[in-house]
Formats: C-alpha cells, structure tokens, sequence
C-alpha cells in the first residue's frame, strides 16, 4: 500500500530506534532527564526562542499556549479554518473560558487589516481584550499552504501593537520556512510563541514542542500540571527520538516538496481532477475530483482497490501527502491510480 494519507504514517528511523534503545531515562518531574532536556535546547535554539517544552501532541501545545497567554474571558483571534478551530473540541474554551473571534482568512492567511478591526472593535464603549492570535503555518486545511515572512510580522506587528500574543501552530512550520527559503528561526522570529510537531514530516514517533520565552515556557509547565501531562514518564525515550528528527529529517522535508509539486502537475494534467497548482506550496495536494462524477469516499475506495491511500477532505476534494516513505514512483503509480478510476467512472 502506497500510503498518502498524512504524513504522521511515517515510521521511526534506524537512527531513531537505536537512540530509543539506548536512551538513559532520568526523572522527568525534575526535568532531570537529559533525552527531554536537550531537545527543548535545541527545539529552542531551532526557533529561535530562550525555551522549549516536550509534551505529547500538537493539541496539547497549542491548547498549554492559550492557557499559558490567555485569561478566562478574553479573546482569541483565528482564522475559520484553523486546525485549533475544527480539531480541539473547542478546548480553548472549556479548560481557559477564552472567546475565540473566529475571521476569514485567505488561503489561511489572516490581513493585519482584519486582524486590527477585530481587536479594536468597540460598542458603546464596550470592547472585549485580546490576548492572543494564533496564526498556522502551514495552514492544514488550505491544503499546506504557507505564510511568508512579511504577512507574518505584519500580524505580529498589529498584536503586540495591541498588547495581545502571537502564537504560531507550526505543526509543520518546518515545511513552510523550507519553502521560503528561510530558517524557521527567521520565519518566527516576531512570534512569540511556537509549537511544532515531531511526528509528522520528521517522523518521529512521539511528540511536539512548544518554544518561547524562559518564563512563559516555565509557566506552561505549569499548565501542564493542570491537565495531567507534566509527569510525562520515559519521556526521554521519545526525546531521543526526537533530537534525531531535529537533527537529521528537516533538511530532507525539500525532497517532499518537490515531488508532491511534480505529482500536483501530472494530477492536473489529467481529465476530471482540478488542482489550483498555485496553492501547492509544500508537501500537501489537495484534488478536486468533484468533475468525476464520484463521491469522495468512494473515489478513494477505488484508489485503495489499486494499491493506494489517500484522504477524503471533503465530499469533493481529497488530499494526498508526501512525507519520507513515498518515492517518485510511489508517486508516478499514484498518478496512474487516479488515471484509472478517472477512466473507468468515464466509461
Ligand atoms: C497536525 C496538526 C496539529 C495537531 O497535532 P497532533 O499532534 O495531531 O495533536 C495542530 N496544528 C496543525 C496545523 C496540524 O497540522
């Protein structure tokens, strides 16, 4: 099986397996366990911030972020399809009582317009408290598409204007500065929060980090406490697994890239699939296959008859992702797999 899906069924590496094996576990309540303590060194020195903190998922950063930033109350700024908008069961609201203010967006993009009118908004006097805006890069739901630099500082700058945080959900922020060109230090460097994920691009098999400031991270400790995470035993197994990602598996993310753009040009050449190649930014495509005349699921029911998985966004639109385990011939049968349903639906 050719497996598209995500990226996160990616496995561990040899080098990964082997540093689990030979992980020396200290105590991790104490932060005594070397493993957990280099990787928040070096997730911090990577972006760029004076901390890290290791936790479980990408979720739970994020979620630690607003309860580290945010009082019960105030506002939060999204864009409508951010991750933390469709995936977290609105925990923002029921463990810190924040308000999420939820804008459009463009292609996930949020304008420091919109984002300074939803701040500022007032009535009769009365005007809400922004305490954080949460920016995603890449954006998950647009289909990996990226944020440059520039539309990043120019919501910073617009929040810290205004007093309020920015986080970054940088589950694959990774991906996005290697697109750009840029060091995801460089690329966050106005934020004043980030969070990424180990487990998916960089394949490791556990894990997300959350960067910031030295006290802000201490106080997400924390918030940890409070749901249950900070005694996060063997952690250092995972850690070990993790500094190897860090380590060895951001670079090859450009390898990715580029096939998933070379997929996305073939896919569209072929009749009955949509693909918008501009937004194809990183290693997510996103096809269109409404034309075919058949139903998501079903499409990819047929795909899966031949060998390869992909995953169903909407009743029209799938998604495929390229992460490590996918060659360019993995890709190429993708292509012709798709070719085929296309051409058995027509006939
Ligand atoms: C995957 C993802 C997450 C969640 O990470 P988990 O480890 O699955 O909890 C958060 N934000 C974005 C943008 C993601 O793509």
């Amino acid at each position: 099986m050719i497996n598209l899906q995500s990226d996160i069924v990616n496995l561990p590496t040899d080098a990964m397996w082997s540093a689990m094996q030979d992980a020396e576990l200290g105590w991790v309540i104490d932060r005594e366990d070397r493993n957990v303590r280099r990787l928040e060194e070096l997730s911090a020195e990577k972006m760029g911030k004076e901390a890290g903190l290791f936790v479980l998922t990408g979720r739970m950063a994020t979620l630690v972020a607003v309860m580290t930033t945010c009082r019960r109350g105030n506002q939060v700024i999204l864009e409508e399809n951010a991750h933390i908008v469709w995936s977290q069961e609105w925990g923002l609201a029921y463990v810190v009582g924040a308000f999420p203010r939820i804008l459009p967006g463009r292609a996930g993009v949020l304008s420091p317009e919109a984002v300074e009118s939803a701040i500022c908004e007032s009535r009769f006097k009365h005007r809400p408290t922004t305490d954080l805006v949460c920016l995603e890069n890449t954006h998950n739901m647009a289909g990996g598409t990226v944020w440059t630099k520039a539309q990043t500082d120019a919501v910073c700058e617009v929040a810290h204007r205004h007093g309020a945080r920015v986080l970054l959900d940088g589950a694959r922020v990774f991906h996005a500065a290697i697109a750009l060109g840029l060091s995801a230090a460089d690329l966050a460097s106005n934020c004043d929060i980030v969070t990424f994920n180990l487990t998916k691009g960089l394949s490791a098999p556990a894990g997300a980090v959350l960067c910031g400031p030295r006290s802000l991270i201490e106080e997400a400790y924390r918030h940890l406490g409070h749901i249950g995470a900070h005694a996060f035993h063997k952690a250092g197994m995972l850690a070990a697994a993790g500094i190897v990602a860090l380590e060895t598996m951001v670079d090859r993310l450009a390898e990715d890239q580029t096939r998933a753009k070379r997929f996305a040009k073939s896919l569209s050449e072929l009749e009955g699939v949509f693909v918008n190649l501009e937004s194809v930014h990183t290693n997510i495509v996103m096809a269109d296959i409404s034309a075919s005349g058949l139903e998501a699921g079903r499409f990819l029911e047929a795909l899966e008859e031949r060998g390869i998985r992909a995953h169903k966004y909407t009743t029209g639109m799938i998604r495929f992702t390229f992460h490590r385990h996918i060659t360019d011939s993995d890709a190429d049968s993708a292509v012709a797999a798709v070719a085929d349903v296309l051409r058995e639906t027509r006939d």
